[in-house]
């Protein structure tokens, strides 16, 4: 699969340059994947979130990856769903293209994304997933420093889209 990867499991278990955190507005901490995040993380990571005054939806920021086995976490903050009108698409869009956009800006060479937004906030996977491939298509081409994107599913039904989406995409 060439320079994306597709692995099931717990994102915090990761040795890359980043893993992506879905966070909320206020980089503070949540449930989901940014408790998971936090807590393999250890406090030093909310100290440095504190002094990054929050993230607006669709942006994204960068921090440590503490006692994470990745070496960063670039926290972005995706749309909550409100049935697709409210301009939930672009946020995602743009939500990943920042994500891709810092990790150029920090010179990284592998990212692990989570299914952002398609938790809590609601966001119906298959579409989420197909806006990640998306975006991570225009990114390897954009960046050629980019070795290795890797998307983590959490569940098998979420791969089973994951696997799907990559062949509709990339073929
Ligand atoms: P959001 O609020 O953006 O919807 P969530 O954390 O609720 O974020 O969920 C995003 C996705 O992350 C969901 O598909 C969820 O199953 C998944 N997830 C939860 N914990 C982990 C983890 N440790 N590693 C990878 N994915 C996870």
């Amino acid at each position: 699969m060439g320079k994306i990867e597709i692995i099931q499991g717990d994102i915090t278990s990761l040795a890359i340059d980043a893993i992506v955190n879905a966070a909320n507005n206020t980089l503070l901490g949540g449930g989901g994947v940014d408790g998971a995040i936090h807590r393999a993380a250890g406090p030093e990571l909310v100290a440095e979130s504190s002094t990054l005054c929050g993230c607006e939806t669709g942006d994204a920021k960068i921090t440590k990856g503490y006692r994470l086995p990745a070496k960063h976490v670039i926290h972005t903050v995706g749309p909550v769903w409100h049935g697709g009108g409210k301009g939930e698409p672009e946020l995602l869009h743009k939500a990943y293209r920042r994500c891709f956009e810092v990790a150029h800006e920090n010179g990284l060479k592998s990212i692990a994304f989570p299914a952002i937004s398609a938790g809590v906030y609601g966001y119906p996977m298959d579409q989420a997933c197909g806006i990640a491939m998306e975006e991570a298509k225009a990114a390897l081409e954009r960046y050629p420093e980019l070795e290795r994107v890797a998307f983590v599913p959490f569940s098998s039904s979420a791969l089973a889209i994951y696997q799907e989406k990559y062949k509709e995409i990339f073929a």
